[in-house]
């Protein structure tokens, strides 16, 4: 038996929001078995390392990290060392093969088994346990209704949705996570409503693409291959008992989301720009808590490439849509995803790109050169690859037409008041107090009393680059609530 309650863990995270958020449920887990946080390796019991395939190296990265644990293993034969997420999905035995200090591998599904496969490592030996989907009934399915932290932010991550329907050719996210499941609707609304009561005051909806929440329902009631019983239990006992349409959309999840008591923010991420419906622009405009921030992803602006990424949209639909959102939603912030040099992309088609993005005009983009990912179609496209050097330098004018949009963008802002939500010392200047606006965007600001993480404040914004904005403070911070301990169970 483990000595659970001196033992001390460390989680380590590769990747994207979902990995991040996994990650808090797996440090949640450990805390319920009654493991601490330790404050760095040398101290841990156990190490969890919670892996991405999607950014590039991650293999390497990994394996990298797995040689200097090997060391400190041998320093401590106590310690145990665990591999989860999606390059444990993808790369199952083998990362024992390469790594036999490793004690257990899990994958995206079984999450929730990490510290059972960790007792029963101490007491079997090695434990390699990956799932190819998760239980439709089960609810450790999804990340947040696993054991939450004792400690809770003021800005929480609720996931709505696993997996992905769609086939987007750069993109391994669908072999490692598995089909669309949505999470009941209740149980999404009530874990929200939880969160307000412990203090939370934001919450960002988490999923692969939020706006097909609910698609699974209608399937499987399309299909016949669920009794409505089940199919009560994935809509959420609540809504499919209210006579409504029994697939819960997810400008329904926003509307109830946005009216829990106490929750003053509400942000999702990511949409499928194919899949952002009227009734989701409507549910954005018409509810107070939900911010004016969109983050929709471009990947491409010439629609051969879009049909070769498999993306469901032409650049005209995308603009469309956007304006749509923009008529609707006043003062709305527009962030995307842009990837440079997908496999047989000509220097028309990234023209193209650049033409849609000054004229989405957005406030920012996450700008990627491509590279291939093992197991997705683009990395079988090597005929078509295009030279490192042309991406680089097709890349380097791309930022110049992103940052020229965003700098407009906020220099538009100067001279505003802002409501703030402070998040605390400012990443790259500890000297200066960090804060986001409803449009999240990063206003640095002189610290003064009462400016504390959760604080809402108001802040006249002073000055503008492409990245954050200046400001001062205006009036009297507003304190957070006293956040209380979860309870775990
Ligand atoms: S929508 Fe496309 S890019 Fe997003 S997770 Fe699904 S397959 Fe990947």
């Amino acid at each position: 038996m483990l000595a659970a309650v001196s033992r001390k863990f460390v989680v380590r995270t590769y990747g994207c929001q979902m990995n991040e958020h996994d990650s808090e449920r797996i440090a949640g887990l450990l805390e319920a078995e009654g493991m601490e946080p330790a404050s760095d390796l040398e101290s841990a019991d156990v190490v969890v390392l919670n892996t991405c395939c999607i950014r590039e190296n991650a293999d390497n990265k990994l394996y990298g990290h797995l040689g200097a644990l090997k060391a400190l293993r041998e320093r401590n034969p106590s310690l145990q060392v665990a591999v989860g997420g999606c390059l444990a999905q993808k790369d199952r035995e083998l990362v024992r093969r390469r790594a036999g200090h490793v004690d257990v591998v899990f994958g995206t599904f079984n999450v929730g088994r990490v510290g059972e496969l960790l007792r029963q490592a101490s007491e079997h030996g090695p434990q390699v346990e990956i799932l190819d989907s998760a239980p439709s009934d089960d609810l450790e399915a999804y990340p947040s209704a696993l054991p939450p932290r004792k400690d809770l932010g003021h800005a929480e991550w609720v996931t709505i949705q696993v997996g992905c329907d769609n086939s987007c050719a750069f993109c391994i996210v669908p072999q490692v996570r598995g089909p669309e499941a949505s999470r009941p609707f209740s149980q999404v609304v009530s874990e929200v409503r939880d969160l307000a009561s412990r203090g939370v005051v934001e919450v960002t909806l988490l999923g692969q693409n939020v706006n097909s929440y609910g698609r699974d329902i209608a399937l499987a009631l399309r299909s016949g291959s669920d009794s409505a019983s089940e199919v009560a239990f994935q809509a959420g006992e609540s809504w499919a008992s209210s006579g409504r349409r029994v697939r819960p959309l997810f400008a329904d999840l926003l509307r109830a989301v946005g009216s829990v008591e106490g929750i003053r923010r509400v942000r999702f991420t990511s949409p499928h720009p194919k899949d952002l419906l009227p009734e989701t622009i409507a549910a954005m405009a018409e509810t107070e808590a939900v911010c004016e921030q969109l983050h929709l992803p471009l990947q491409s602006g010439s629609d051969r490439v879009l049909r070769a990424m498999r993306r469901g949209y032409t650049a005209e639909r995308y603009l469309q849509r956007l304006g749509e959102a923009r008529k609707a939603i006043g003062d709305l912030a527009v962030s995307t995803d842009i990837i440079v040099g997908f496999p047989g992309e000509t220097e028309e088609d990234f023209e193209a790109t650049l033409e849609v993005v000054a004229e989405a005009a957005f406030d920012g983009a996450f700008t990627f050169q491509f590279s291939p990912r093992p197991g997705t179609r683009a990395g079988e496209m090597q005929s078509e690859y295009i030279a490192p050097e042309v991406v680089a330098e097709r890349f380097a004018r791309l930022a110049v037409v992103v940052e020229r949009s965003a700098l407009a963008a906020h220099r538009r802002r100067i001279g505003k008041v802002e409501e703030v939500l402070v998040e605390g010392p400012a990443r790259k200047d500890p000297t200066m107090v960090a804060a986001r606006t409803r449009q999240q965007k990063l206003v640095l600001l002189d610290p003064a009393p009462g400016l504390v993480p959760g604080a809402f404040a108001k802040a006249r914004i002073t000055d503008a680059g492409a990245h954050h904005l200046r400001g001062e403070l205006s009036g009297t911070p507003l304190h957070p609530k006293r956040r209380r301990l979860a309870v775990l169970n």
